[in-house]
């Protein structure tokens, strides 16, 4: 049994508008040189690169897939919208919705990325691999039925969900999203149902700036199955192991899903540009391994991960390359040439006994079920 790892060169031709920091260019805002949204290909296609440098690949089952049928879209995206991204995407390129712009073809890459979730979730589930990664590109994690935004265009996680059942029987499934921004697309088209835990640690206060609150817990059937843990900027390693441990995996173990998908985003990273934490590629490395030995407990290991965002294009491929040995096992290594000096920037004595604090308050506020 191996570890699927599903990627497209197509996905790094995703192209989006000139940005400087989410900022529009103009004015006295001088046009960035690389085209400036922080939302890169270079993030990603340097950690499938260092994967080759390094031999993980060859351990890996590579594989591409089809794009995402109308039809597996339709389950979760109205024709209106689809329809509407389609012909701007024929037509040149543009913008739909808040910082998501795409050039001719966006609407086909958004397909391809979508359909590598869905076969990630589809070879887990039929056996034919053990786990899986699909380094979708666009992200999904933001986007709603009718609004992309984020740099998310599609909902990938969401239309692999519902793909998925359609074709399997498939219970419950927990969607952990430790992208530093709030999921705040995938929470909103599971909100109000049960069958689907979603649970999100980010920044609190970061993007979107009105959706996250750990107040947020789901309504009607769905009512207590959303989990929002905002933790505050600078949370470091320890904190983001303390969440899991004290709140994210008991709340695993309280669900008992039957499949466990992460919405792994590396922007908590300790350098990232579009954020203030400070994790580390051993933070993703331990966070993985902890909702590996999870779903070996609670569902014969079923465990997809789809990559969201992470916006350094030198520390990404190292979060992503840790995140990757500890999913499969392997003993392939890509020391983190910054281990230490993220080491010694970690939250000091004072700070680490505020957000030790802080966890255990919002453990209590967010018990399952309620
Ligand atoms: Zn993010």
């Amino acid at each position: 049994m191996t570890t699927a790892f599903f990627w497209d060169e197509r996905c790094f031709w995703h192209a989006g508008g000139n940005y400087a920091f989410l900022l529009p260019i103009g004015g006295l805002v001088q046009p960035m040189a690389t085209g400036g949204l922080p939302e890169s290909p270079e993030t990603k296609r340097r950690l499938k690169n260092l994967m080759d440098v390094t031999g993980l690949s060859a351990e890996l089952s590579l594989q591409s897939a089809a794009p995402a049928t109308r039809e597996d879209l339709l389950r979760v995206h109205p024709a209106s919208y689809l329809d509407e991204f389609k012909k701007l995407s024929d037509a040149g390129g543009g913008e739909l919705g808040r910082r998501t712009p795409f050039a001719q073809g966006g609407f086909e890459i958004a397909a391809l990325s979508a359909g590598l979730s869905i076969a990630a979730v589809e070879a887990v589930l039929t056996g034919a691999s053990q786990n899986a990664y699909a380094l979708s590109r666009p992200p999904g994690h933001h986007c709603l039925p009718d609004f992309p935004n984020g740099f998310c265009l599609l909902a990938n996680i969401a239309i692999a969900i519902e793909a998925v059942k359609a074709r399997h029987s498939l219970g419950r499934v927990a969607v952990i999203d430790w992208d530093v921004h709030h999921g705040n697309g995938t929470e909103a088209i599971f909100y109000d149902r049960d069958d689907v835990l979603t649970i999100s640690l980010h920044q609190e206060g970061n993007y979107p700036l009105d959706t996250g609150d750990a107040a947020d817990r789901g309504e009607g059937a769905g009512q207590g199955f959303n989990i929002n843990l905002p933790l505050p900027a600078g949370t470091g390693h320890t904190a983001y192991l303390a969440a899991m441990d004290q709140i994210v995996i008991p709340a695993l173990e309280t669900y008992d899903p039957d499949l466990i998908i992460v919405a792994c985003g590396y922007d908590a990273a300790a350098i990232d540009p579009l954020a203030r934490m400070l994790a580390t590629a051993e933070t993703f490395r331990e966070m993985t391994t902890r909702v590996k030995e999870a779903a070996a407990r609670l569902c014969d290991g079923k465990l997809v991960l789809v990559h969201e965002g992470g916006y350094s294009e030198v520390y990404v491929p190292f979060c992503g390359h840790a995140t990757l040995e500890a999913l499969s096992g392997s003993t392939i290594t890509a020391p983190d040439p910054f281990a230490e000096t993220f080491r010694i920037r970690q939250p000091g004595p004072a700070f680490d006994h505020f957000l030790r604090d802080y966890i255990t308050e919002l453990g209590e506020k967010v018990d399952l079920l309620k």
